[in-house]
């Protein structure tokens, strides 16, 4: 389906102020409502009507979708394309779009408390799903299936709870307000208390003849899959929303929705930082004294490294795009590799004779040392 523009569904200019945005929206969604209004295409313009409401009512969102467009701020990745808005702490807040007491509460609500009303729709639950890969697929990146418990729209009843044929009555008990006052005499006087409807149960709706599927709830938990992405590069903690994957809404409302949060397994071999990749090579004072051409390991295959004749200790070669792809698809970052000079434990008489003659040859000469006590102590303490 292609997107709609967010200002269009609202009828709004696209300098509208929070209020405007708020009076468009109260306006539509009480239009469309599918409780309310049984037209043909009512129900996909009421979802329009919440997609948009979501996006633009965020001043966070509302920037991105500005900036990016619809790539911006919904799921299916909401990145590539130059938008990486979808990912970790740079993505989204949910805070500001999982109640929608603040809109209803001014219509409905009055009073020293404000109340939603009861019958009023009201989006679902976001789900978090933690999802384990290996440390290479998280550099190559690959597809995968998921698989989860959510709560679903009935199909039987379209979420109203109701047998077909039949629709819910308003409580005749709290006038559909899902509450009620009680007046209690006490030590004080009479005191007036708001409580939870006892004949609806805080709905504001009874149900008479309830549906068979989902028993007058209207939403029934199913096993849901489907297929997400590992993103080549991706990291440990980063996520990705899938928009309307979550729990079902109620009373009409829309969808939550699914975050994939990432867990990337350690490496044996790779430690990685951000977009780098540093490891360890070993080798030895003869291949740094004279220089080698060795093989090493990187998350691409291997590579040749030449190490130059006198290279020291702990000495690091950056092998250039050697390191993890970057989300927005710009290239990869570097590998970095520390040698470790490994200075042999036990060598031959010829070798203790040729490195002798070595060093004698340089000028230098070499008293070849007698081990004093604590050194003969510790080689005892370690087996040798
Ligand atoms: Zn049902
Ligand atoms: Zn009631």
């Amino acid at each position: 389906m292609a997107q709609e523009d967010y200002y269009k569904v609202l009828g709004v200019d696209r300098d509208a102020s929070d209020q405007e945005i708020n009076k468009a929206y109260r306006k539509l969604a009480k239009k469309y409502h599918p409780d309310l209004n049984h037209e043909p295409g009512a129900e996909e313009k009421y979802k329009q009507v919440n997609e948009a409401y979501e996006v633009l009512h965020d001043k966070q969102k509302r920037a991105q979708y500005d900036q990016f467009g619809s790539a911006g701020v919904n799921g299916q990745g909401g990145f590539g394309g130059g938008a990486g808005q979808g990912f970790g702490g740079a993505g989204f807040d949910t805070s500001g779009f999982g109640d929608f007491g603040d809109i209803f509460g001014d219509i409905f609500g009055q009073g020293r408390r404000q109340r939603v009303d009861p019958t009023a729709p009201q989006r679902g639950q976001d789900l978090d799903y933690t999802l384990t890969i290996d440390f290479m697929d998280a550099i190559k990146g690959k597809k995968t299936q998921v698989s989860y418990t959510r709560e679903e729209t009935c199909e039987t009843c379209g979420g109203n709870g109701c047998q077909k044929g039949t629709h819910p009555i308003t409580c005749d008990k709290c006038h559909g307000t899902g509450y009620m006052t009680i007046t209690q005499q006490s030590v004080f006087g009479m005191v007036r208390q708001q409580t939870t409807c006892d004949k609806c149960h805080g709905r504001g709706v009874i149900i008479e003849h309830p549906c068979e599927t989902c028993h007058g709830k209207g939403i029934i938990e199913r096993k849901n899959a489907i297929e997400v992405d590992i993103p080549a590069g991706i990291d440990n903690g980063q996520q990705l929303r899938y928009q309307g994957q979550g729990d079902a809404g109620i009373n009409g409302g829309p969808y939550g929705d699914l975050y994939i949060v990432y867990r990337v397994k350690p490496s044996k071999i790779f430690e990685r930082r951000g977009q780098n990749i540093y490891t360890h090579v070993p080798i030895s004072f003869a291949q740094a004294t004279l220089g080698d051409d060795i093989d090493v390991k990187t998350v691409h295959g291997d590579e040749k490294l030449t190490i130059p004749a006198g290279t020291q200790p702990n000495k690091k070669f950056t092998l250039r795009g050697k390191g993890v792809p970057y989300l927005r698809g710009n290239g990869n970052g570097d590998q970095i590799i520390t040698v470790d000079v490994v200075i042999p434990k036990h060598i031959n008489e010829k070798q203790r004779k040729d490195l002798t003659d070595f060093v004698q040859d340089g000028g230098g000469h070499i008293t070849p040392k007698e081990k004093g006590f604590f050194e003969r102590l510790k080689d005892k303490l370690n087996g040798e």
